[in-house]
């Protein structure tokens, strides 16, 4: 019984993801030929990877931009994933971008101020959705290699904004991806799915 609606979810779920895609474009994150270095859902010392990681040409300070309109809903400094910002898109995503290198202004001098309140380099501000929307291709941030980077790239997680839940951000890139290497299996990821009754 309980493999009947463990697969009657996935089912669920996955008629539910092909749906939503179709509905939702996204502007690349960058103005640059987009490459991998990451792919979501590897396995990780202690972690799955949750996101994407976009090359940067092997620099820091490309103009990071926002992939639809919206506006940037949580600003972070971290330990783990240095200068963060997280994006709330008006079509029902939202994007966490981790290991910036710059924030821009107004927001810089705000974080810059709160870390000397603080006394401490981790800061976070939560923005209500009046104080800094963006548009489109609208560039938020400068990529970087901040926090637990190895090398200057974006990490862009991205999730469905009501649920909370972390999705495959391919779909939406796939054919802005110049891809450099063939398709290879390295196993099959399940999700639970929280169901509300
Ligand atoms: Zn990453």
């Amino acid at each position: 019984m309980k493999q009947y609606i463990a697969a009657f979810l996935l089912a669920c779920c996955i008629q539910g993801y092909a749906q939503e895609k179709k509905q939702v474009t996204f502007t690349p994150p960058f103005d640059f030929p987009l490459t991998l270095s990451g792919n979501f859902g590897e396995i990780r010392t202690n972690h799955f990877h949750g996101g994407l990681d976009f090359k940067t040409g092997g620099v820091i300070g490309k103009p990071v931009h926002a992939l639809a309109d919206g506006y940037i809903s949580r600003i972070r400094v971290t330990n783990g994933s240095g200068y963060v910002l997280d994006v709330c898109y008006y079509n029902g995503y939202s994007t966490i971008n981790r290991h910036l290198s710059v924030f821009l202004s107004p927001i810089a001098e705000r974080v810059e101020k709160l870390q000397y309140e603080n006394e401490n380099w981790e800061v976070e501000i939560i923005p209500g959705p009046e104080e800094y929307p963006v548009k489109a291709g609208q560039p938020i941030a400068w990529s970087g290699n901040t926090g637990y980077s190895f090398g200057p790239h974006l990490h862009l997680d991205v999730f469905e904004t009501e649920s909370g839940e972390f999705i495959d951000p391919m779909p939406f890139f796939r054919t802005k991806i110049k891809d450099t290497r063939a398709p290879k299996a390295d196993g099959i990821m399940l999700f639970l799915k929280r169901v509300k009754v």
